[in-house]
């Protein structure tokens, strides 16, 4: 059996940073409040909250200084923590804040602004709040379709994306909107780099594997997306969480897997799957002999 690991499975720069400067605070400050889950991994965040982070869902549960995770907040929640007088530790992922910049420059000059994304993301919750009045939020082309005709009433549009959406599909959603909509266009793909290189390598790695192991959150969304990827081009995808969720008897006899790793899977989480695929298909019973 043959083991492809991704190259870039596992923590982005984004949610390395955070969690190390998460663990910084800790040091050095009494108390510290993170503004909902610090990344979408459960172990990530028990492991914080045992070192004494403490996660809270509303600003006002605050206490003392408090950090903002990768995926940024709203507006709104800024000017909440200053009305509170509460320090915040913004850890938004720098290319999430390039983001933010860019809505809101677009939205002061009346520009309609299409996000394309998940609804209710925490991430696209802080986008939306910087493109004004004139915006929609769409997660595929069949959504832009249904938008089209009030668009053409729009002198200026902007399209921009959530950084963990998919490459392809925003290339799709650029190219019907070049050549249905006559106002003037501005494209930004603003799917981060570290996004666009790891749902590469993974449709790389499905097309050539007999089974594909994609771990991370089931509530992560770019982990999502690289079990999308997976699907359309391996026939056998397994999304797991961790080791333990290996149902054994899917990965006999299979002569490649490919092993990949959402942004926010911790790298123990993806050792601890490949020593255990490894090790359930090298077991020798008592005379040695392999066992099927
Ligand atoms: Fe930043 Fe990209 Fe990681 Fe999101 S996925 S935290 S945007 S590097």
């Amino acid at each position: 059996m043959e083991i492809i690991i991704g190259k870039t499975a596992g923590f982005c720069y984004g949610v390395e940073r955070a969690v190390n400067e998460a663990k910084k605070e800790i040091n050095n400050n009494k108390e510290v409040y993170c503004l909902g889950e610090i990344v979408h991994n459960k172990n990530v965040v028990k492991n914080l909250e045992e070192q004494g982070i403490k996660f809270i869902e509303n600003i006002e549960e605050a206490k003392g200084r408090t950090i903002i995770r990768a995926h940024g907040v709203s507006k709104e929640i800024y000017k909440k923590a200053e009305e509170l007088n509460i320090e915040l530790k913004d850890l938004t992922c720098p290319s999430v804040l390039k983001i933010h910049k860019i809505a809101e420059k677009y939205s002061l000059h009346n520009y309609y602004i299409i996000l394309t994304g998940k609804k209710n993301h925490p991430e696209v919750i802080g986008i939306e709040s910087f493109c004004g009045d004139k915006f929609k939020i769409i997660s595929n082309k069949n959504e832009l379709e249904n938008i089209l005709p009030e668009l053409k009433n729009e002198e200026n549009i902007l399209l921009i994306s959530q950084t963990t959406y998919n490459s392809t599909n925003f290339d799709e959603i650029a190219q019907i909107l070049t050549e249905k909509i006559k106002s003037n266009l501005v494209i930004k793909k603003t799917i981060c780099m570290s996004t666009e290189i790891r749902q590469n390598e993974t449709r790389d790695i499905a097309k050539e594997a007999d089974l594909m192991i994609i771990i991370g959150d089931k509530k992560s969304s770019n982990t999502n997306k690289l079990y999308d990827i997976s699907c359309k081009y391996c026939n056998n995808v397994l999304f797991i969480e961790n080791a333990e969720d290996i149902e054994i008897a899917k990965i006999k006899n299979i002569k490649k897997i490919g092993i990949m790793a959402g942004a926010s899977t911790p790298k123990e989480d993806i050792q601890n799957v490949i020593y255990r695929v490894g090790f359930e298909n090298n077991k020798k019973d008592e005379k040695g002999i392999e066992k099927k």
